[in-house]
């Protein structure tokens, strides 16, 4: 430390622990406290459903719950007798920066400013936040660059209402991968959706630029797209060595970030969970000594089945079918052998604000309602490594708090209205 800089800090000391003291002594400001009357309560972690539970909140916290919870003096009391109320869903794979009409024609990186897809992306925000989604990991911004950064900021700074958001910014691929522009003309350049890297140095240099610029998670493509899928042995492109996985796994960590990858099975997939990647994406053509593989290293599975089956004559293809029986297949022995299932949907490849389609989807292919609803509660809170935080309604938790009417138990459908919305202590819907 040179001379000015130790003057400066002598001169700066008195005057900070003065403020210190300030702070100590001043008066805790006033929270304000909510009591939700709920129905039923139902807590996702053993299934049960609590008759006339209160739910006292504090502030951004709750504080309170339980059958015979007084409410305290003074608290905006909030009725939801008629509903049943759970935990604000987590979707653990989003694109709040991709529409539905992204997916079709010229890519949006070609056709749409960035500023015009920020407008969109918050929009879309909210209509998931409204749809019972109090947190969101957006797994990559399609091509709008660090505009999930700044979407996520501008909703913790409450200037604009959404979910809590944790985003990986641009997600990594290889040239003539996946999320590279197809088919166009080599004599003009024009950005493509995602980062190339070619080589494991530039692999880590992108983690770190991308951490630098706000990524919460790195994202990493590990096996092609659908395009590149062979059609004569269901065989993804193999993206990833097993040593690019642990360079960008290792770098990551340095920063405290957890790594994504997208992977249909093959050796991309194989490379990734030996690598040590937290999640598994879409994996519809994993094979059992994968699925083996991720139980043995509690490796996160978010399977985003709905997102696969066609809605397009046109997508209807004979490849496609089978993809989707293999997705089926894959699901139903993951849940056999104890793979960590989490919930995600790829919403923005679809409407924003209909995420819960995929609960119907897993329910038929027989999972129980309530190790579905698990998935998208306490299951993704533990992959974002946010259980202390969110997932279940427990005093010091997050208050994010959603209620629906009906029995979801019975019912999963009961999931796609969801009627009332708060994060962290705010309310964002209610019923009319
Ligand atoms: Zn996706």
């Amino acid at each position: 430390m040179n001379v000015p800089q130790l003057i400066f800090l002598r001169r700066l000391a008195p005057a900070f622990f003065a403020c210190l003291l300030a702070l100590a002594s001043a008066p805790v400001q006033a929270e304000e406290v909510t009591a939700i009357r709920c129905g039923q309560l139902l807590n996702p972690v053993d299934g049960s459903l609590t008759r006339n539970a209160v739910i006292i909140v504090r502030g951004d916290r709750i504080e309170q719950v339980g059958p015979d919870t007084p409410v305290p003096a003074g608290a905006q009391v909030i009725d939801l007798s008629a509903y049943t109320v759970l935990p604000g869903l987590i979707d653990s794979h989003t694109h709040i920066l991709l529409q539905p009409e992204d997916e079709r024609g010229t890519p949006p990186i070609i056709t749409k400013s960035q500023a015009f897809r920020t407008v969109q992306g918050v929009a879309a925000a909210r209509k998931d936040l409204e749809a019972g989604f109090t947190t969101l990991r957006d797994v990559d911004s399609e091509g709008a660059g660090f505009a999930d950064v700044a979407i996520r900021d501008a909703i913790n700074k409450g200037i604009v209402p959404g979910p809590r958001l944790l985003v990986s910014t641009l997600a990594i691929t290889i040239t003539g991968g996946h999320m590279n522009n197809a088919g166009l003309n080599p004599d003009i350049s024009v950005p493509e959706p995602a980062a190339l890297a070619d080589s494991q140095d530039a692999m880590v240099a992108e983690v770190r630029r991308q951490v630098k610029y706000g990524a919460d998670w790195i994202k990493l493509y590990a096996t092609g797209t659908l395009r590149h899928v062979d059609a004569a042995n269901l065989e993804p492109l193999g993206q990833v060595s097993l040593e690019d996985v642990k360079a960008v796994v290792n770098e990551a960590k340095r920063w405290h970030r957890d790594v994504a990858a997208h992977a249909y099975g093959g050796d991309g997939a194989r490379n990734a969970i030996l690598g040590g990647v937290r999640s598994i994406e879409h994996g519809m053509l994993l094979d059992d000594e994968m699925l083996k593989l991720m139980v043995e290293r509690g490796t996160y599975w978010c399977p985003t089945l709905s997102v696969y089956i066609p809605t397009e004559p046109e997508d209807d293809t004979e490849l496609q079918r089978r993809i989707v029986a293999s997705h089926k297949e894959v699901f139903k022995k993951a849940m056999r052998m104890g793979v960590k299932i989490v919930f995600g949907t790829d919403v923005g490849a679809f409407e924003h604000g209909t995420s819960a389609r995929e609960f119907v989807r897993m329910v038929e292919y027989g999972m129980q309602p309530i190790d579905a609803i698990r998935s998208a509660t306490v299951r993704s809170s533990e992959l974002l490594r946010m259980e202390r935080q969110i997932g279940t309604i427990e005093p010091g938790k997050f208050a994010d708090v959603i209620a629906v009417e009906g029995n979801p138990l019975q019912d999963i459908g009961a999931l796609s209205h969801v009627s009332f919305v708060m994060k962290a202590g705010q309310v964002y819907k209610a019923p009319r």
